[in-house]
């Protein structure tokens, strides 16, 4: 439940950011029109979800109860000691781990129940995912990376869009190149392009400058909220980075497979981030 406070801080933060960009808020699953109107979908709703896995000395218990609302277009940093379940919690909100009970609903669709075919659609069409490893496909270049969900998608113009999508992460005189020839940053950034390029409504990402120096992580964060703020993307971000988590709107603690707190950010510190 919100106060009238973090709806004033959400204001002026969108504002901020329509300002900077000339376009958060217009599209569909935006929030700043509809907030007011009527109480906005979750994008993500997850309810009392458990996530139990059998290992060799028997049950372990990776998820004991997660209950997380997220509107669409917030921007969530997810905080936690190591081994709290803040991963295996994404992997469940991409589709590509399953709850073992509880309500796991995502853009409006609610994931326990669907076929691995029906989840497969849904991550194609609906989130993009950015790791700590860049994960990129070794044996291609940057510009077959960034356009193969795209042609997964059905999309003809898949090389178009995946080139324009390097370049609008500043390496269109990259695209060529294969990611053992890039640098961390470079390949973060091709990653970031991949992610992006199919215009997902929700972005995940799991601590994305784990494996980069300090300025380096800096450039790829800059990127990763200006790329969600032009699209209004939700972006839930974990992350072991203090002044990362306090750019997003609100930060939530993950401990022993449970969210412990949730915490607003301040209205300064999120307009700081716009
Ligand atoms: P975090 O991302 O917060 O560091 P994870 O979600 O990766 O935490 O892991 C949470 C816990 O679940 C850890 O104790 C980890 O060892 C355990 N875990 C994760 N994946 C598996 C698996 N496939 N089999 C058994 N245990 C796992
Ligand atoms: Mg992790």
């Amino acid at each position: 439940m919100r106060t009238s406070d973090e709806n004033g801080a959400d204001t002026a933060r969108n504002a901020g950011s329509a300002s900077n960009t000339g376009m958060r808020g217009t599209t569909s699953g935006g929030f700043a029109g509809t907030r007011s109107a009527t109480q906005p979908t979750p994008l993500i709703d997850l309810a009392d979800v458990h996530l139990t896995l059998e290992s060799g000395a028997g049950q372990v218990n990776i998820l004991r109860g997660i209950d997380l609302r997220v509107e669409a277009g917030e921007r969530v940093a997810v905080v936690g000691p190591s081994g709290s379940g803040k991963s295996t919690m994404m992997m469940v909100v991409a589709g590509l781990e399953r709850a073992t009970s509880g309500r796991v609903g995502v853009a409006g669709r609610e994931l326990t129940g669907m076929s691995e075919d029906a989840l497969a659609r849904f991550r194609r069409d609906t989130v993009g995912i950015v790791f700590q490893s860049f994960h990129l496909i070794p044996t291609m270049t940057a510009i077959e990376n960034v356009a193969i969900p795209l042609e997964l998608a059905g999309q003809r113009d898949a090389f178009d869009r995946a080139r324009a999508q390097l370049e609008a992460v500043g390496l269109g005189h990259r695209v060529k190149h294969y990611p053992g020839q890039l640098s961390g940053g470079e390949q973060q950034r091709v990653a970031l392009a991949r992610a992006f390029a199919p215009e997902p409504a929700l972005l995940l990402a799991d601590e994305p400058t784990g494996n980069l120096d300090g300025r380096t992580g800096e450039a790829v964060v800059e990127l990763l909220f200006d790329l969600s703020a032009r699209r209004g993307t939700t972006l839930l971000l974990i992350t072991h980075d203090d002044g990362l988590a306090a750019r997003c709107d609100r930060i939530v603690r993950i401990g022993d497979g449970r969210v412990l707190v949730e915490t607003p950010a301040l209205p300064e510190t999120a307009a700081a981030g716009g």
